[in-house]
């Protein structure tokens, strides 16, 4: 759909990524460090300074303290930390059961260590997790469960008793919990982002991943984390040492003085969330519906007024007709069902938002 945007140049609300700059001061501080000579190896785990901003970080807002020196890795984004994750603890045979829809990233993962994906769909429009046909999913061969809140596509937020749920579910397993919450700060409404490591017997199991890409509006830096406990991520240091070793080290430094004021993060809710009201009060007059999504920056809207195409076909449409790129949602689904649905990612400028909406308006 990028590729096919790109093409017709089309209003890009396809890939997750903002159309707006990040941080000039970010920039500043990233060749700030060059300059000062960070320009070497950083180590495996990341520099200390980072991790230390990372301990803080979680400590503050989920209770949890990480031990500074074994139970965090910086990363080449979450997607290597996933990876990280995945390639540590999955084995030939292993199965790993995977919320759908899901980001495109866990299934080929799984598969390329021999694992086998045993998927579960959300449910309805709403992608509420029905957590008994989790539960019947797991057998003896079960290795791991993905869960990823504030969710892609659906927009939905994890509940508190969602996480509970899934402690009672894990308690008395060894089945590792492998949350990813890249978009743990992008979340509305007042609601509060659950991690897996503000519960006890989640954090003892799992390995939580995060994005600075996109908490920072830089996702082309390509740099995240994940923390875990410290056997775990002693398995995870042994993939990393043989694939990257370390990550890019300026950065590093830029992110470390960065996080020393948490306002760069705790604000960012309210930031996305005008974005989010901005757009849903623009296409209000349209014949798309929506359920406003509770957190990350996508907007599912639902066109089942308008046709009864399939989404893609719907999507392909609305770029070659209409100029204007969105992502079906059957393809993050299983068996690819589709409920009539597009996912627009709203991290673009007003500009960007109005164009849209004028064009969204059009559509009958
Ligand atoms: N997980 C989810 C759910 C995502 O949406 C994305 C980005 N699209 C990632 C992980 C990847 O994050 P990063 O860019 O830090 O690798």
């Amino acid at each position: 759909m990028g590729k096919m945007a790109r093409d017709h140049g089309a209003v890009n609300m396809s890939q997750g990524y903002p159309n707006f700059e990040t941080d000039e001061r970010l920039k500043d501080l990233v060749t700030k460090a060059m300059k000062e000579g960070y320009n070497q190896y950083a180590p495996l785990a990341g520099i200390a300074p980072l991790r230390e901003q990372i301990v803080n970080k979680i400590e503050s807002l989920h209770g949890h303290k990480y031990d500074l020196n074994k139970e965090i890795t910086v990363t080449n984004g979450a997607t290597q930390a996933l990876f990280l994750a995945i390639s540590a603890f999955v084995q030939p045979g292993d199965e790993v059961i995977v919320l759908k829809p899901a980001y495109d990233s866990y299934e080929p993962a799984i598969e390329l260590n021999g694992g086998k994906p045993m998927l579960v769909q959300m449910k309805g429009k709403d992608y509420e997790v029905d957590w008994n046909e989790v539960k019947e999913k797991i057998t003896s061969k079960t290795r791991m469960i993905i869960i990823n809140t504030p969710h892609n596509p659906s927009g939905r937020v994890f509940s508190k008793e969602d996480m509970q749920q899934l402690e009672n579910l894990l308690r008395g397993t060894n089945i590792i919990l492998l949350s990813d919450e890249v978009y743990e700060h992008i979340i509305f409404d007042g609601e509060k982002h659950h991690s897996a490591s503000a519960f006890s017997g989640l954090a003892e199991r799992a390995v939580v991943c995060a994005s600075f890409g996109k908490t920072f509006h830089n996702t082309g830096w390509k740099m995240g984390y994940c923390v875990a406990p410290a056997e775990l991520m002693a398995e995870i240091w042994k993939v990393m040492e043989v694939n990257v070793f370390c990550v890019h080290h300026p950065s590093q430094r830029a992110f470390a003085e960065y996080l020393k004021e948490p306002k760069h993060y705790l604000q960012l809710g309210n930031f996305y969330q005008e974005k989010r009201d901005r757009f849903l009060e623009l296409i209000k007059d349209t014949a798309f519906n929506a359920i406003p999504a509770g957190g990350t920056y996508f907007q599912l809207l639902d066109y089942s007024q308008i046709t009864a195409e399939p989404d893609v076909d719907f999507a392909r449409r609305l770029i070659t007709e209409y100029n204007l790129a969105s992502i079906p949602v059957s393809v993050f689904n299983k068996d690819q069902k589709d409920q009539k649905q597009l996912r627009f990612c709203f991290a673009k400028t007003d500009e960007t938002l109005v164009e849209a909406a004028e064009i969204l308006k059009k559509v009958k």
